[in-house]
């Protein structure tokens, strides 16, 4: 049998938009003392926008944006959609690819007239062979200083034009890290995205610590590193990608509208996919938990 605290505390739960799956996490969530959060989908917007492009080689902005998009093909990736929209709102059309792949945490590829085009981030960067032309660096510089991110199209494993897109912060973003100071939490964030722009969205919100360019398969290790410094950690994330973090972290919370992956794999489901819950269900678990003592 349930006992009738728990009932009661999980239909509690239920009323401020958690769903949990756990019991024990929402008791424990009264000692957490650091709450990792996803970038991407997370603490921002699920959408982005191509705010800037550079190019060189003497290709052209609608040329990079067609290849691009081309490459991009039906990919579900918010990066992907934005490139994609990019190309739409310029009336610009696509053309034909074959061997599509997706890379995962790092971008795609596919064949185009027989050449091998590549769209993807610092981690596609580092895996290749090209030099970065000095024009696109600086392009890169200056875009991930104003928080955005960039990801390069390659031609032939050569990057031919850079994209910045600009990262949308979730309004309730600012509040819940606000909120969960005052707990006395601390707030990290977690991201395959680049340095640049995580320390920048960082900064925005005033977050504590950042794990920046975290492959997929190494977003749990760093829950892990948090936990051996002795620390009781919940993990706030909505992809595919932070899956594994979700399962490692003592407290797995999902965002309601993430994957189906993400969601099975967290104890706790924000249903009104409002990260302020997160500040929600310290208080209510602490509320509630005390007075069993
Ligand atoms: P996050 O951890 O922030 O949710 P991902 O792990 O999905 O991000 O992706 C990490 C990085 O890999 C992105 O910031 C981007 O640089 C690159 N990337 C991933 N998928 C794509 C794609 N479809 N097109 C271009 N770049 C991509
Ligand atoms: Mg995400």
């Amino acid at each position: 049998a349930i006992p009738l605290v728990v009932a009661i505390n999980t239909s509690l739960a239920a009323r401020n938009g958690m769903l949990v799956r756990d019991r024990i996490a929402m008791e424990q969530a009264r000692d957490l003392d650091t709450v990792v959060f996803d970038k991407t989908g997370t603490l921002t917007e699920g959408e982005q926008g191509v705010v800037d492009i550079a190019t060189v080689d003497g290709v052209s902005e609608p040329d990079a944006l067609e290849l691009a998009a081309t490459v991009e093909g039906d990919s579900e990736h918010m990066i992907a959609r934005a490139i994609r929209n990019a190309a739409d709102e310029r009336g610009v059309d696509r053309r034909t690819a074959s061997d599509f792949e997706a890379l995962k945490g790092k971008g795609v590829r596919a064949t185009v007239d027989g050449e091998r085009i590549h769209v993807g981030g610092p981690n596609l960067l580092s895996d290749l062979e090209g030099e970065v032309p000095i024009e696109l660096e600086r392009f890169a510089e200056r875009a991930g200083k104003n928080a955005r991110t960039v990801v390069y199209l390659l031609r032939d494993e050569r990057p031919v034009a850079a994209f910045a897109l600009a990262d949308v912060i979730r309004e309730e973003s600012y509040r819940v890290v606000d909120a969960l100071h005052e707990l006395g939490l601390e707030v990290a964030m977690l991201t395959g995205d680049s340095e640049d722009v995580a320390r920048a969205v960082a900064a925005d919100l005033g977050i504590d610590t950042v794990f920046a360019e975290v492959l997929p398969e190494d977003k749990d290790e760093k829950i892990t590193e948090l936990q051996e410094q002795g620390r009781l950690v919940a993990m706030v994330g909505d992809g595919v990608n932070d899956a594994p973090a979700l399962t490692r972290a003592d407290i797995g919370i999902a965002i309601g509208s993430g994957t189906d992956v993400a969601v099975q794999s967290a104890d706790i489901i924000l249903v009104q996919n409002n990260p302020m819950d997160v500040v929600r269900l310290v208080t209510l678990s602490r509320a509630s938990y005390r007075k069993m003592q």
